[in-house]
């Protein structure tokens, strides 16, 4: 089933996690007992990036694969236009179909590491519309979701800008929006206003990543835009020197996030787990992700 079809017909906001290929055999198996562990939480649909954060491009294909091989119904590969041409876009998309995938995440993609500036490929696209677009046109059947960022993309110069991108790749055929993480919820609604605003009528799935350190939130901040609520901040400052605690504390941060977000009728909630399947089983976590499908 499409994701955009899950959204209609399941009466309750979906869950889905983010898996990231691993990148070497010590990765791989974290990865596969992570991934076996984490059927245990019935995601609705999960996904599979494809080079974020500035790697270098993993086998999101066969990864996405494996998930299905596991039991994972529904599993969306990303694609980006990093590195790529049309024709190479068209053979990977094709055979992405071919395999029987029925949903994808189409992005830009992240300028490789060490680089600021974003390149397209020769004969590739420069922006995550045109690779849209094309998807639409190639395979009008695939259910299309694309990147939203509720603090704005670092490149864009405003919100409202960037809030006109993310219109153009609504109409070049994108089914669904995930959101870039953020850790204060008025954003995400105020996002929301401003899209529905902006003319884009699509679900809008919230991304959110249970903070486990404040290293972890300067890692990421490296490339996404998302401010730290100055009381989160306080007390995993406060808790610095406590691992433990202040994994609590990001994990209590998401609940209430969590536990808002749906009350507020958000389609959806993605989980960026950074393949650590741990974080989901914590029983307060747990039972939260279970009461948001009741
Ligand atoms: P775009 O929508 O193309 O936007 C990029 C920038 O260009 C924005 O600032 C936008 O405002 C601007 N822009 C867009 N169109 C135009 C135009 N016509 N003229 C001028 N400016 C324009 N990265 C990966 O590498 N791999 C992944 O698997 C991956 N998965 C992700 C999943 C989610 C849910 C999210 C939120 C992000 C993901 N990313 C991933 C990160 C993403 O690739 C980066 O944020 C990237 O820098 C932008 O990608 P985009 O698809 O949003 O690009």
């Amino acid at each position: 089933m499409t994701v955009i079809e899950q959204i209609q017909q399941a009466g309750h906001p979906l869950i889905s996690v983010e898996f990231f290929p691993p990148k070497n055999d010590a990765a791989q198996a974290v990865f596969t007992n992570g991934a076996v562990e984490l059927i245990g939480l019935k995601p609705d649909f999960v996904s599979v990036t494809c080079g974020a954060g500035g790697s270098a491009a993993g086998p999101t294909l066969e990864i996405s694969k494996q998930l299905g091989t596991l039991g994972y119904k529904t599993v969306i590969p990303h694609c980006t236009c990093v590195g790529m041409s049309r024709d190479e876009l068209a053979r990977s998309s094709d055979a992405l179909v071919e395999q029987g995938f029925q949903n994808i995440m189409a992005l830009r993609g992240d300028p490789p590491r060490g680089e600021k500036v974003f390149k397209p490929a020769a004969d590739g696209f420069r922006y995550a519309s045109e690779l849209i677009a094309f998807l639409r046109e190639r395979h009008p059947q695939l259910c299309i979701g694309t990147a939203g960022y509720p603090e704005k993309h670092p490149e864009a110069p405003s919100l409202e800008a960037d809030i006109l991108r993310l219109k153009e790749k609504v109409d070049a055929g994108a089914d669904f929006i995930t959101t870039q993480l953020f850790l204060h919820n008025p954003v995400y609604f105020k996002f929301v206003e401003k899209c529905r605003d902006a003319g884009i009528t699509v679900p809008i799935v919230p991304g959110l990543l249970p903070i486990i350190s404040l290293e972890q939130i300067k890692r990421m901040q490296t490339f996404c835009e998302f401010h730290v609520p100055e009381v989160l901040l306080h007390n995993l400052e406060a808790a610095q020197n406590d691992p433990v605690k202040m994994e609590r504390i990001g994990l209590y941060w998401a609940i209430e996030q969590i536990s808002e977000l749906v009350e507020s009728g958000a389609p959806g909630i993605h989980l960026y787990l950074l393949n650590r399947a741990k974080t989901a089983f914590y029983p307060e976590l747990f039972a939260c992700l279970s009461r948001v499908r009741k």
